[in-house]
């Protein structure tokens, strides 16, 4: 995986992406003094059956951001589309790339933007449309005319982002160990405790770890046979 690089934003289209993998890396990372943002296209509101969306939206809200605490993450966004809806586009590649404007990252870190998770499991369209408009508006962001006004917000171009890195990915190319990040993962993951108890009947504890130790080790007999968090690298 890339090292040389400070600060990484993440963009993703619910509370609870980055947790579903990523957290155990972006832990190791902000141990190693980097500077992590996350920015999520929506609140989730649309993901607990027995949760209206107005009352969902501000649990979620309040989950995610603890979540994002537990792996040294203090910088939370979110960009109000519409949970289910999201619709890739303009609209939503300029609201990234505004985003990657303020926080001039150098790596970028999306969620499978593919149709599939590999084989017969279909992703949503929701998850399609934030992974492949992010890896957009990293073009985009650093190109003074393509979306003007931005720049009449005082929103300058931002030219430096290096890579895309795309979690989720059936073609991963990189890894990062998950050793040291895995059990502040588990405990990031619980902290969307009414998702995962709308979700399972099974204790949210064990199932958070056992689906994150599970995933990080079968992942790691890819990469070293340690347990890893596994990324589909696009350079710039
Ligand atoms: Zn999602």
């Amino acid at each position: 995986m890339p090292e040389d690089w400070q600060r990484a934003l993440a963009v993703v289209a619910h509370p609870d992406d980055l947790e579903y993998g990523c957290s155990a890396a972006v832990a190791a990372w902000t141990d190693q003094g980097r500077e992590i943002a996350y920015v999520l296209a929506t609140r989730g509101e649309a993901g607990i059956d027995t949760l209206d969306p107005e009352r969902c939206a501000v649990l979620r809200e309040r989950e995610q951001r603890a979540s994002a605490a537990v792996v040294g993450v203090s910088v939370v966004e979110f960009l109000d589309h519409k949970d289910g809806v999201i619709e890739y586009g303009t609209a939503l590649r300029r609201d990234i790339a505004a985003a990657i404007r303020r926080h001039r990252p150098e790596l970028v870190i999306t969620l499978n933007h593919r149709d599939t998770w590999g084989g017969v499991a279909w992703n949503t369209p929701d998850h399609v449309a934030v992974g492949r408009a992010t890896l957009d508006a990293a073009a985009d962001a650093g190109n003074r005319w393509i979306f003007p006004e931005l720049t009449e917000q005082g929103l300058e171009p931002w030219n430096g982002v290096r890579w895309v890195a795309v979690a989720g990915s059936s073609s991963p190319t990189h890894a990062v160990d998950a050793t040291a990040g895995l059990e502040r993962a588990v405990h990031s993951l619980l902290e969307h405790r009414t998702y995962i108890e709308a979700l399972t009947d099974e204790d949210p504890e064990t199932y958070a770890r056992r689906f994150l130790t599970e995933t990080a080790t079968a992942t790691g007999e890819r990469f070293d046979g340690k347990p890893a968090v596994a990324f589909e690298v696009f350079a710039r």
